[in-house]
């Protein structure tokens, strides 16, 4: 693991569910934000299933789940929300979704990408990661690396762009970690913004956030950090 610094023009976090990319990447983006970043947040699902009562429709839950994110988006410093409106469950690496992430990479033409790593399935015996999430990143990692930059491929969605760097979280094999320490707090309360995930227990959840936070930075001696699976791509 090494510590990594990066002060990228434009970026662009590619998740599946609204409140993914602030759990994952939420001090990064907020700290890019803060630096002069144009930054993208692309969310793919609708947010249509996140509940685990019964006790509301999809259609409520994904009027809420906007709601929650345009708020987060916000304390972020966001630049632009792109909303695909996949139902949840429903992502698949189709060739339609991989022309939309092409699309919107070459329109605003980011030099960094923020995505769940596809290749992390279980974690600690424990946790099955999301069919939605694998797809997103599968079909990122596809969108990226090569067909966003090569103008044969989807010619339709504007002119080729070749992305510098996939910053992947979710990862088994992290070897790059960002100092968030001065993004922590804005952090917090954009993964507190989805309160219809994270329910009453405020403090309980920013324990977890800045726990994960701590953890992530200690081998470097960062008090708070994030840590993604880097790919630098050839130009
Ligand atoms: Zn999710």
């Amino acid at each position: 693991m090494r510590s990594l610094s990066l002060r990228p023009g434009v970026a662009m976090a590619v998740y599946a569910h609204p409140d993914d990319a602030d759990v994952a990447a939420g001090g990064v983006m907020a700290l890019w934000a803060s630096q002069g970043c144009e930054m993208h947040l692309v969310v793919v699902c609708d947010g249509s299933k996140g509940a685990h009562g019964s006790k509301t429709t999809p259609e409520r839950m994904r009027e809420v789940r906007r709601d929650e994110l345009e708020l987060a988006a916000d304390l972020l410093g966001v630049r632009r929300v792109h909303r695909l409106e996949v139902p949840d469950g429903d992502v698949s690496n189709s060739a339609e979704l991989r022309a939309r992430l092409v699309g919107l990479i070459r329109a605003w033409r980011p030099e960094v990408i923020l995505a769940p790593d596809p290749t992390a399935t279980f974690f600690g015996g424990v946790y099955v990661n999301h069919r939605d999430h694998r797809e997103t990143g599968w079909a990122l990692l596809d969108a990226a690396a090569p067909a966003a930059a090569m103008p044969l491929y989807f010619p339709e969605q504007g002119s080729a762009h070749q992305v510098s760097r996939l910053l992947l979280s979710g990862t088994h094999e992290p070897d790059v970690a960002i100092d968030v320490s001065a993004a922590i707090d804005v952090k917090v309360k954009a993964v507190l913004a989805h309160h219809s995930q994270t329910g009453d227990d405020a403090q309980g959840v920013s324990d977890v956030v800045r726990g994960r936070a701590s953890q992530a930075g200690r081998a470097l001696g960062l008090a708070f950090a994030e840590a993604f699976r880097s790919v630098e791509l050839a130009g």
